[in-house]
């Protein structure tokens, strides 16, 4: 990188780092006061970020000011936020399998775009080499509620309540999608399932941990029930690939 493209990098960066510290809602003291009591540096130290580096961690509705569109657009402006989805599979009398996306926001992954409905998940882009790019005042809640351990590391929040509670703003996340995409959520999402089966068959994912690997292998069977079209476009195009790469192979081989 050219030294002007380095400035101009950290100017954006600096610039960015204030307006995403502007947008956010003040934490409460009792709650800064209570994870200091929890924090502890040595442990994740010790640990290296394991949370971080498999994913960025969740944004509660209470990280932000407002939930209107503008503001919100604001926040993903930052470069720092996506819009994710969390699936749930619904069983209908008729069988049919229903592949329903809950819509919220998290700290953004590395390599990922504004709107990442499902990918295989990666590093958080605000992990620094000494760690969290944030402090307590400005880290996602759902990042401050892991309470490390040199066991097991827990939430001291139950997760579940937390993402109910972005349900009466799915209208404006599907909003912001249709924004950034151009696309509805299910044809985004329907987008992503193509690209993540596609991803999966190439052996795309070496950003990711094996837990992840081995979650979205469980996914697949449920996946291709909800979105078959999507699927079997992957694979043909994978199919196709192969095609293509193996003469290449054959010929380095004699
Ligand atoms: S919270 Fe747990 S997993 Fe995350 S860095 Fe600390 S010790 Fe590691
Ligand atoms: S925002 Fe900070 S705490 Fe949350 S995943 Fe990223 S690096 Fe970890």
């Amino acid at each position: 990188m050219k030294k002007h493209d380095i400035e101009q990098k950290l100017n954006n960066d600096i610039k960015s780092d204030k307006l995403y510290k502007q947008l956010l809602a003040p934490k409460e003291e009792k709650i800064i006061t209570e994870q200091i009591k929890y924090e502890h540096k040595e442990i994740c130290k010790k640990c290296g970020g394991y949370c971080c580096k498999k994913c960025g961690c969740d944004y509660f509705v209470s990280d932000f000011k407002s939930m209107k569109i503008d503001y919100l657009e604001q926040i993903l402006e930052t470069g720092k936020v996506s819009i994710v989805s969390t699936l749930y599979f619904d069983r209908l009398s008729n069988n049919k399998l229903l592949c329903i996306p809950k819509l919220y926001l998290r700290a953004r992954n590395n390599n990922r775009d504004v709107i990442d409905l499902l990918s295989f998940k990666t590093r958080c882009s605000q992990l620094e080499q000494n760690g969290c790019h944030y402090d307590i005042t400005t880290r996602p809640s759902g990042g401050i509620a892991l309470i490390p351990s040199h066991d097991i590391c827990y939430s001291k929040i139950d997760r579940l309540e937390e993402l109910n509670k972005w349900l009466p703003y799915q209208k404006v996340l599907e909003r912001l999608v249709k924004r950034y995409t151009q696309k509805s959520v299910i044809e985004k999402l329907k987008e992503d399932v193509e690209n993540l089966v596609y991803n999966f068959f190439v052996g795309n994912y070496q950003d990711s941990f094996e837990e992840e690997i081995d979650e979205i292998r469980r996914l697949l069977p449920l996946l291709s029930e909800c979105f078959p079209d999507e699927c079997k476009r992957a694979i043909i195009k994978y199919q196709n690939q192969s095609k293509l790469v193996l003469p290449k192979i054959l010929k380095k081989t004699k």
